[in-house]
Order: C-alpha cells, then sequence, then structure tokens
C-alpha cells in the first residue's frame, strides 16, 4: 500500500464555451460532494477558467489549464503566463501533452521550462509523456520514456519536485477507444517511478504521482487503479460529461 492520494483529472481540450463549462463544473461539483478520498481536477480552455473558478471554489474540484508559456510577460502573442493561471485560479497545469507536442511544436526542452515555470508559481505540474503506436510496435517505449522523462526533467532537485504529478499517456490511447492493458499501464508506470527513482532518489519516486491517460472510461477505470504505480487517471474525452467523468472520480 501506499499513501500517495488518487488524482482523477479532466483534460476538455479545445471544447466548451465558457456557459457551457460553467455548466459542466456546475454539475460534477454536486455529484462530487461527498467524495473525500480523491484529488480531482479539471482543465478548460483559457477563456473559461476565471468563470469555472467562481464555481468550483470551496468545492472538492480543482482547476487546471492546459499549457502555459514560460516567460512572464512580453512580447509573446497568444501566450499566457503561470501567474497569469495562478490570477484565474489555477492549481494546476498540464504540460507536454501529445497533441501540443504532435501539432504545436513542443519538445522535451519547452517541456522542460514550462515546468519551472509552473513550479516557480507554486502551480502543479501534471507533465505528460507516452510513446506513439510505431515506437512501441518498434519496441522503442522504454527509450522513448526514458529520453522524454530525463530531458523533461533535466536540471531540477529533487526538493523542487514535491508536487510534480506524472501523465503516462500512450499516443496510440488517446481519443482512440483503445486502451493499454492495465499489465501495459502499470510495466510503464513502474518504469517511469523507477527512472525518478535513480534521478531524485526514493522518497520522491514514492511521492510523485504517475496518471495513466488513453481512453480511460467509467467501466475501465477501476482495474487500471488496482494496479500498484498507477495513481490516477488523465481523462479526455469521458471527462466532457460531468456524469460520466463523476463515475470515474468515484471508481472505488
Ligand atoms: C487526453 O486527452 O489526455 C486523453 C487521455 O484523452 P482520451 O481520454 O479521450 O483518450
Amino acid at each position: 500500500m501506499n499513501d500517495r492520494t488518487p488524482l482523477i483529472a479532466g483534460n476538455w481540450k479545445m471544447h466548451k464555451t465558457s456557459p457551457e463549462a460553467v455548466e459542466t463544473a456546475s454539475e460534477l461539483v454536486k455529484l462530487v460532494a461527498d467524495t473525500t478520498d480523491v484529488d480531482i481536477m479539471i482543465a478548460p480552455v483559457f477563456t473559461a477558467l476565471k468563470p469555472v473558478s467562481e464555481v468550483v471554489r470551496n468545492s472538492r474540484v480543482g482547476l487546471g489549464a492546459q499549457n502555459l508559456y514560460w516567460e512572464k510577460e512580453g512580447a509573446f502573442t497568444g501566450e499566457i503566463s503561470a501567474d497569469m493561471l495562478v490570477s484565474a485560479g489555477c492549481q494546476y497545469v498540464i504540460i507536454g501533452h501529445s497533441e501540443r507536442r504532435q501539432f504545436f511544436g513542443e519538445t522535451d526542452q519547452t517541456v522542460n521550462k514550462r515546468i519551472r515555470a509552473a513550479i516557480d508559481a507554486k502551480l502543479i505540474p501534471v507533465f505528460c509523456v507516452g510513446e506513439s503506436e510505431s515506437e512501441r510496435d518498434a519496441d522503442q517505449t522504454f527509450s522513448v520514456l526514458d529520453k522524454q522523462v530525463k530531458k523533461g526533467l533535466e536540471g531540477y532537485r529533487a526538493d523542487e519536485l514535491g508536487t510534480l504529478v506524472i501523465a503516462y499517456e500512450p499516443v496510440w490511447a488517446i481519443g482512440t477507444g483503445k486502451t493499454a492493458t492495465r499489465e501495459q499501464a502499470q510495466e510503464a508506470h513502474q518504469f517511469i517511478r523507477s527512472l525518478v527513482d535513480s534521478a531524485f532518489g526514493t522518497d520522491l519516486a514514492n511521492a510523485v504521482r504517475i496518471l495513466y491517460g488513453g481512453s480511460v472510461k467509467p467501466d475501465n477505470v477501476a482495474q487500471l487503479m488496482q494496479m500498484p504505480d498507477i495513481d490516477g487517471a488523465l481523462v479526455g474525452g469521458a471527462s466532457l460529461n460531468a456524469e460520466s467523468f463523476s463515475r470515474i472520480v468515484k471508481f472505488k
């Protein structure tokens, strides 16, 4: 047994206007009001952060953003800083999601800088890693994870990473309906934890929460959560509906 509190996080991606986000968040707040043993986070689009923060204040639901830029301010059209997210009510930020790596040129180096900005602003970074289907087929899963984790966390000290959350999201399982088996996920999570152990020591390795992401649904979450190194889920599609997301939150 470990004493890591599970985290169930919803990534709403580019879905929901502000009124729609407020409506879903309000419903969710009511549905999860009686949960006590799990942390919950939702990440709406930037424009919905402030109104949703008012809905989730004093509730079980935490607020996250889907990205941030590492500079504090300046001539960076279209970007948003960590302090701006904090002032909008965020406690979490997703960093290095595979869609950002795939469509928006995110690299291990830019992920590293974003994690720094998040930590400096006391935001909890949800640092995403994961292999593509062709990398898995070529038996490169571990080497890809090794590179992403080491480069993403290069230059950090263990005492800076106390709140770090890592999300293992095999790219082939995101939005595809194909979930990694719980054995595949456990193997990857155990490997990621061992990387944290070698780089930062056993205390951090035991404390870091590693979420699984990739087509998590109400009917497959419980079996994933039984695995010793799976500490929660990062959920895309099934987080858009408050009722289905609340069933994932109440996986026990
Ligand atoms: C995600 O976007 O991080 C994700 C895991 O999506 P889905 O649950 O839809 O596969």
